[in-house]
């Protein structure tokens, strides 16, 4: 009569194994991990057929005795918790399924020697099943190959995508690891190619060679046109490179998180950083970033999923806000430059073939154009506070220092020469030339000053003649009546009529005369997309951007020469002034050198 059976192991091996190695690359994940647990400095990853064929991982690390490796390929067997506590977790593994359940599902070798130890042994699986452990010769570490990876799980490997795409994700995987474990040299080899060869660091080294080490592990395109941050307080630590808000892409898939040494994804990390961009970067837009956290281990939850890519943290807020203020405090430090990569893609526009040779914008010139240098900021009024910061603060990076130091230019965007389609400035400094957006310079600094006059309480408004009506659905009108208060002491008074309309009184004054209906259409939108924001701070930044679009000149006016070096000298001196408040750039400079180039005088 009785139906239930216990599971046979090598059935529940499988079942976890479906979990834990959904693919080669976690496979891999899984024994990297292993390996810089046992202390390796040195990792050697070999894979075949992406990952199918063969998948072979030599370390340095401390190796094992012939009892543990028995014991390790056991399921629920970890070396790992010594403390028998779940919640205070340093090593990268602790579930002690991972050899278990990958060796269920192929063919399996272990050799292995104790760093105490002069022997070594190997210890051969399949499907599961054990052999008898054999003699073998190898130095201390430990080498695993992996052969036939789901030979004994023929539906699972139907699931294979093709070889690019796993190879890919194994790349991403190894890339990601060697980013955080910066202490490990890796190399990854496929079918003989070299994939991938990166030293280890030693503790002593600053930050420049860590930067040039991931120079090779990701695009060198990022790391020129990043800045570094860097927030530390008790029981956290948070350090990291983000892009300069000119340089986006449409998706997050730039964007690198470490937490305690694991790479992992995590939407309230996504969301800090996009909190931290809010104000140099359209919505649908997104940096790159590389962050790294170092937190008390009992402050996160790793035990979220089988594959420890998720985390939970026991203070959400706090982190939110450390990283949005870290991310934002360093974009505000960079004032005014813009990625090198907008001269590139502006010179391949006018001349395609100088295309190639990625490295020669990027290497030239990493000065941030749009900084004031500290002898001129003494007779510049704003700024002052801001550079005070800027040069008290360790910045850990020789480039920023560097560039810091040789800032000599006496104005970045130059001197105004000339102004094209009523939009366009054209400057000069010593050796380039710039051309302004003087519509999107406009909109930066409107924006920074109605920010500047909404923290300080100090917005005027402006009392319509004749009120304006505008005709909205009745969702959009709600959505404005409850912000009716803020909005007033942002500068916008409106009145309800119906369940449709709206009544514009008063209008910010430093918006002139602004399309009014467009402003509070777009306005009731972005409130909306907001609603779910709790922090007024958040808001108000978008507001302030909403408004300083659509503001009265929206298209350019013929300015004076000093007109044109006002707005100049008032954009060097403004925060962020080197794109508008979508990320798009507020000027181009085009170095003598490389419009030499255009002209093939070199
Ligand atoms: P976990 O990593 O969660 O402990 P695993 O199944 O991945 O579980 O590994 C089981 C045990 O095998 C580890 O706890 C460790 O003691 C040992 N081990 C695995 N890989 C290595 C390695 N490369 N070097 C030394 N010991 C290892
Ligand atoms: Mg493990």
């Amino acid at each position: 009569m009785n139906i239930i059976k216990r599971l046979p192991s090598h059935i529940i091996n499988q079942i976890a194994a479906g979990e834990v190695v959904e693919r080669p690359a976690a496979v891999i994940k899984e024994l990297v991990e292993n390996a810089i647990d046992a202390g390796a400095t040195s990792l050697d990853i070999t894979v075949v057929h992406a990952g199918r064929t063969l998948i072979r991982i030599v370390d340095n690390g401390q190796g094992m005795t012939p009892e543990d490796l028995e014991l390790s390929v056991e399921r629920h067997a970890t070396s790992k918790l010594p403390t028998h506590n779940l919640f205070a977790i340093t090593t990268l593994g602790f579930r002690g399924e991972a050899l278990a359940s990958i060796a269920a599902i192929s063919r399996m070798r272990i050799t292995s020697r104790h760093q105490n130890s002069q022997d070594a042994w190997c210890l051969r699986m399949e499907g599961g099943q054990k052999f008898d452990l054999e003699p073998a010769s190898h130095p201390v570490g430990t080498t695993i190959e992996i052969q036939d990876l789901f030979y004994s799980t023929p539906a699972r490997l139907q699931f294979m995508k093709s070889d690019r795409t796993e190879m890919d994700q194994i790349n991403d995987t190894v890339k990601k690891l060697a980013i955080c474990h910066t202490g490990v040299a890796f190399r990854l080899h496929n079918d003989q190619k070299i994939i991938l060869d990166v030293p280890a660091l030693s503790d002593g080294q600053d930050g420049s060679a860590e930067l040039k080490r991931l120079q090779t592990i990701i695009d060198p395109q990022f790391i020129n046109n990043a800045v570094p941050f860097l927030y530390e307080t008790e029981g956290l630590s948070l350090s990291g490179w983000a892009s300069l808000p000119t340089l986006n892409r449409p998706s997050t898939s730039g964007q690198y998180y470490f937490v305690n040494g694991r790479p992992i994804r995590d939407k309230l990390l996504q969301t800090a950083v996009r909190l931290g961009y809010q104000d140099v970067l359209a919505h649908d837009r997104h940096p790159l970033l590389i962050m790294k956290m170092t937190i008390a281990p009992e402050a996160v939850d790793v035990n979220v999923h089988p594959t420890k890519a998720e985390i939970r943290f026991r203070q959400p807020d706090q982190i939110r806000h450390v990283l949005t203020a870290a991310l934002k405090r360093a974009l505000t430090q960079v004032g005014g430059r813009t990625s090198d990569t907008i001269a590139e893609t502006t010179l391949m526009k006018m001349q395609p073939s100088l295309a190639p040779a990625p490295n020669v914008f990027y290497a030239s010139d990493k000065k941030p154009i749009a900084t004031v240098s500290p002898a001129r900021a003494k007779s510049v009024p704003l700024p002052a506070r801001q550079l005070r910061e800027d040069i008290s603060r360790p910045i850990p990076l020789s480039v920023i220092q560097d560039s810091f130091a040789d800032i000599t230019a006496p104005l970045p965007l130059g001197e105004a020469k000339t102004q094209l389609h009523e939009n366009y400035i054209v400057a000069q400094t010593e050796d380039s030339i710039v051309i302004v957006d003087q519509h999107a310079a406009h909109e930066r600094i409107l924006y920074e000053q109605m920010k500047q006059a909404m923290a300080d309480n100090k917005v005027t408004r402006q009392l319509l003649l004749i009120p304006e009506m505008v005709n909205l659905d009745p969702s959009q009108q709600k959505t404005l009546m409850e912000r009716q208060q803020e909005l007033a002491s942002w500068g916008l008074v409106i009145e309800a009529m119906g369940e449709t309309t709206i009544v514009v009184r008063e209008v910010p004054s430093i918006l002139g005369q602004p399309d009014i209906a467009a402003l509070v259409k777009d306005l009731a939108d972005d409130i909306q997309e907001l609603g779910h924001h709790e922090r007024l701070q958040d808001s108000i930044e978008t507001i302030c951007g909403t408004m300083a679009c659509h503001r009265s000149v929206r298209s350019g006016r013929r300015l004076s020469v000093e007109e044109m070096n006002a707005l100049l000298r008032q954009m060097e001196t403004t925060p962020s002034s080197g794109q508008c408040n979508h990320g798009r750039p507020t000027y181009v400079e085009l170095k003598l050198a490389d419009i030499e180039r255009l002209f093939g005088r070199r």
